[in-house]
């Protein structure tokens, strides 16, 4: 017996892991293969080709790894720095938190720009101490493009002109866990050294894909860097492309055919595409939460983020039960505020494979829980804003026109 069954569909709203397509499930549902054998290699060829362009590169290499978005994180920073090197790094959230303390984990000297939950990275003060570092001290900038926790969104062009500016030489490493695939996002454009993301955010895939791009100027950089790395080295995973074997270690098959089946789905759909349903879908739950009478944690529109929205609710209503009621009623998966923000918000996420009818669906079931812990919403007010907003700006669907 499933002791969580709930019947109907579970409506998931949690800001990753995301509902996975169907036909990416049936695309995994394989036997396991040779990895030896001709046809992993030449699938993972056009795989990497193809990951390219969610990364909008074509300067950039590739990596798949078996890993989530925190082994990315370490393979992007053992790959490029040595123990010792100055970074700087936003600190804004939990996932800006924990990567942070991975860079002091590692040993580098991380220099920690600090905002409040709710504001985005102070890139001011980056341009201040990028301009007062004429010897070049600092060897990276370090900054998450999206923060799940608070629903924050950081300008990268902006990063880049302050890198430019002051000619400064830093590696640029950009965390997309939940920005790549859904947000705009210009690796090339925008002079990125390292963008990573994890398959289980807008690409719609279980988590175990932990993709890592590195610029030349990052592969330039790894063979000097002498942080410790094994499992996340670049060096071998070149070996092995020069060979025209791709893998230094056993891939998952499965996961590997369910990213060729992402990919399609995005390239039909088309990125541009893609990255509009975000901004619609965004933008509706937005208008919602107004008509709710709430706050979004994000404190300013500049930095609203197009994936995930937390919802500040008042000090007399405890978030996480929002998100008990919502599963264990509505079974509707929200998700929880998280260190600093616990108990004070809870977020929808809106991001991957889905679609306006269903967010109305999750809107509907987060103004039913809102009445249960007695807040005072008007049934319907928050639906009605959003389906008045997609009524008006939804598009017809791209492969059916
Ligand atoms: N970075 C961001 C922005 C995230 O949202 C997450 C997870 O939600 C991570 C990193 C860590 O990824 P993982 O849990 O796949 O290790």
């Amino acid at each position: 017996m499933d002791y969580v069954y709930g019947p109907g569909r579970n409506h998931l709203f949690v800001p990753g892991p995301v509902n996975i397509p169907e036909q990416v499930l049936r695309a995994m549902n394989r036997n396991n293969e040779d990895y030896r054998s001709p046809a992993i290699p030449a699938m993972t060829k056009t795989l990497l080709e193809d990951v390219k362009k969610i990364f909008k590169t074509t300067s950039g290499t590739p990596f798949l790894f078996p890993t989530t978005g925190t082994g990315a994180w370490e393979s992007a920073l053992t790959n490029t720095l040595s123990p010792g090197d100055r970074t700087v790094s936003f600190l804004i959230g939990q996932f800006s938190l924990l990567w942070i303390d991975q860079q002091q984990r590692l040993n580098f000297n991380v220099d920690v720009v600090e905002s409040d939950w709710g504001q985005g990275a102070n890139l001011e003060i980056l341009a201040s101490k990028i301009a007062a570092d004429t010897t070049h001290t600092i060897k990276a900038v370090c900054i998450v493009h999206n923060e799940t926790a608070t629903g924050v969104t950081n300008n990268l062009a902006t990063v880049r002109k302050i890198l430019d500016h002051y000619q400064h030489p830093a590696l640029f490493l950009v965390d997309g866990v939940s920005s790549i695939c859904a947000l705009d996002f210009r690796m090339d454009e925008w002079g990125v050294d390292v963008a990573l993301t994890g398959s289980q955010k807008a690409l719609s895939l279980p988590t175990g894909l932990g993709i890592v791009c590195a610029s030349p100027k990052a592969l330039e950089a790894s063979k000097t860097a002498k942080s410790v790395r094994v499992f996340f080295d670049w060096k071998d995973y070149l070996k092995f492309y020069n060979m025209g074997t791709y893998w230094p270690y056993t891939p998952s098959i499965q996961l590997l055919y369910g990213l060729r089946a992402a990919l399609d789905l995005i390239f039909e759909e088309g990125l541009d595409n893609v990255i509009a349903r975000h901004t619609r879908l965004a933008k509706a739950t937005r208008h919602a939460v107004e008509a709710w009478g709430l706050k979004n944690c994000t404190q300013k529109d500049e930095w609203f983020s197009d994936t995930v929205t937390a919802v500040v609710v008042p000090p007399y209503i405890d978030s996480s039960e929002v998100v008990r009621r919502a599963w264990k009623r509505y079974n509707l998966s929200l998700g929880l505020g998280l260190n600093k923000v616990a108990g004070k918000v809870f977020r929808i996420g809106h991001l991957g494979n889905l679609n306006e009818l269903q967010l109305l669906g999750c809107l509907a079931g987060v103004e039913m829980i809102l009445k249960d812990v007695g807040y005072p919403v008007q049934l319907g007010s928050g639906v009605a804003a959003a389906s008045a907003y997609l009524q008006n700006s939804m598009p017809m669907i791209p492969s059916r026109i």
